[in-house]
This record gives C-alpha cells, structure tokens and sequence, in this order.
C-alpha cells in the first residue's frame, strides 16, 4: 500500500484529476485536479467508497452508473483499461462532462485496485488544440487555419452528448459558398485560396468563446452555435453571412466579393450527428435554389 501511495504522490500535481481506489473501490488517492474539477477536497472524499456516489456518475442518457456501469469496477474486473465519457456532479450540484480513463493496478500480477483519470471535456478538446503542433496539425485545416472536419465532428459530438444529458440547446449552420468555381475560373485557384482564407478569419473573429467554425471540406464550412431557440440562431447566422457579404478581399489589383448560402437548424431530440448535419446541409442547399446569399432555418 505504501509503495502505492508513493508511486500515486506523481500524480499529485497533474492536471487531470486523478484517484485511486484499491480492490473494495474505496478511495486512497485523490490528488489536486480531482479537487478542482469536483469541487470535493480529499478530506471530503478519501478513505470513501467510489459507489457511495459521491460523485453520482451518469451516462450522457443520465443512467447513474456507480453502481453497474463503473468504469473503475470494469477495469478491475477485466484487468484492462476502460475508457468512458460521463457526467459527475460537482459538489455545488452542476453536472460536468468528463472523459475518463480507467487503469488496473497488479501487485505481482494480480489485481489490487485501479486508478482514474478524468478530464473536462471542454478542456480536452481544448488542449488539443492547444499543445504540440503535431496535434494542432491534425486538428487543424492548413489554408484557413480553422477547425478541420475531424475536430468539429468531435466538438458536434461532445455538443450533441451535453444536449442529451444538460438540456444545453445549440444550432447548427451549414455554409457554401456561392459562385465558387466561377471564382477560381475567373481568377484563378490561388484568388479562390485568398477567399476561403480571409472569410476563415472573419468566421473566426465573429464567434463567441463557447461556438466553433470549421472547414468541413472545400468551400463549405460548419458552425456549431450554443444558443437558445432558432431565433437566435437565426441571428447568428444572419450576422455571418452579412459579414461575409461585406468582406472585401484585395488581390493584386483586384477587391474581391463572395456571398454565402447558409442552412440552419437547432439540435432536435433524437438526432444523430448523421441526421443533424444533413438536415443542416438540405437547408443550405434550400438557400441556393431560393437565389443565394441567404439563410434557410428549419
Ligand atoms: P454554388 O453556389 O452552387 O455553391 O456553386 P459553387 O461554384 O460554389 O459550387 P461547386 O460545388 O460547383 O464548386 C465548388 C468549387 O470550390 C469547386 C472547387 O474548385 C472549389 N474549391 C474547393 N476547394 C477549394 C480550395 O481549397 N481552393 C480553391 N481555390 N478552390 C476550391
Ligand atoms: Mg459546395
Ligand atoms: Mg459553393
């Protein structure tokens, strides 16, 4: 036990919260980030049961999970690393979405506890595109400099999980630009890269903190919009495109304009990322054969 609690005292500063609990699930080890995270100091937590449900571990279908679906039981019982994405509630009452890693600790060869290692969600995706440039590079598209399609999908993904399991409503846009071939055709490819690269910059600036735009592949772009109902998403969306309408873009001796088609629509129970994106893109394309440069909510 002490040569465990020795060997735990590393984790004492990480940031992720991490703990320990040995083969009975009662809880050793609780180190600084566990703290900031839950809100519970290890005076409130150790020496506790992970299932007296202290911290009350949901799925994102709200399913509390101490008790069957314990990631930190599992890997016990497997011997093997379990990774899962549940909500805990903070000692204040607020559920935060984790993702969590579970991992079994042998004592000559058998197993005699595991330790857990969460992390904020928001906070993951945002060390990701934070940290080494490798991963930056993997997450972002390289012209424009926005989220690249794998981050959005996985940033969708996260929002339709905080839907589920918070009740946070969000929309999602849709957007093309208009005209586009004829751009490049007109101008050249390297004016059309100029384009997609300064309107990039106005997507980025126009955005809160909360909200991503991405390059979802060639001149399409999706925005993922924490907001209440349609009405503001709607309003969101308007002031994109009317920015984006007003962008002027110098290139050699030329200003350039584009305009831009938008559909949007708001998170809907039981949609998938699948069905979510395609009613966003039906929407946009409802915009184009209405005459471009417009946004179509539904
Ligand atoms: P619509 O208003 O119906 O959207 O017409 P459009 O011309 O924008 O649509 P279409 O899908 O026919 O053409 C998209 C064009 O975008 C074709 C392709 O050459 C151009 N494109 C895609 N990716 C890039 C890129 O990275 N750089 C440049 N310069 N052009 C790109
Ligand atoms: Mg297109
Ligand atoms: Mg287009």
């Amino acid at each position: 036990m002490e040569n465990i609690t020795r060997f735990l005292s590393v984790f004492e500063n990480l940031h992720e919260g991490v703990y320990y609990v040995d083969i009975n699930r009662q809880i050793l080890f609780w180190n600084a980030g566990a703290e900031r995270i839950t809100g519970f100091t290890r005076q409130e937590v150790l020496n506790r049961h992970c299932y007296d449900n202290i911290l009350m571990h949901t799925d994102d279908k709200g399913t509390h999970i101490c008790i069957k679906g314990c990631p930190l039981h599992q890997s016990m019982a497997d011997n093997e690393i379990k990774t899962a994405f549940v909500y805990l509630q903070h000692k204040s009452g607020y559920r935060v979405p984790v993702s969590v890693r579970a991992i079994p600790i042998l004592n000559q060869g058998v197993v005699c506890g595991a330790i857990e290692v969460f992390q904020i969600q928001q906070e993951l995706l945002e060390t990701m595109h934070n940290v080494e440039e490798l991963k930056l590079l993997a997450l972002t598209d390289q012209l424009t400099v926005l989220p690249n399609r794998r981050y959005i999908t996985t940033f969708l993904e996260s929002k339709i999980r905080e839907n589920r399991a918070l009740g946070i409503n969000f929309g999602v846009l849709f957007i093309d630009i208009d005209h586009f071939k004829a751009l490049n055709d007109q101008h050249g490819h390297t004016a059309g890269d100029e384009v997609l690269s300064v309107l990039s910059k106005t997507f980025a600036n126009v955005l809160r903190a909360s909200d991503r735009i991405g390059r979802w592949g060639g001149e399409e772009f999706l925005g993922v919009c924490i907001c209440r109902d349609g009405d503001t998403l709607l309003k969101i969306a308007e002031k994109i495109r009317t920015l984006a309408e007003k962008t002027v873009i110098p290139f050699g001796d030329l200003i350039l304009h584009i305009t831009i088609s938008i559909g949007a629509t708001m998170i809907r129970e039981n949609d998938t990322l699948g069905t979510l994106i395609q009613r966003a893109d039906k929407l946009m394309y409802k915009s184009k054969a209405n005459g471009r440069n417009q946004t179509t909510l539904k």
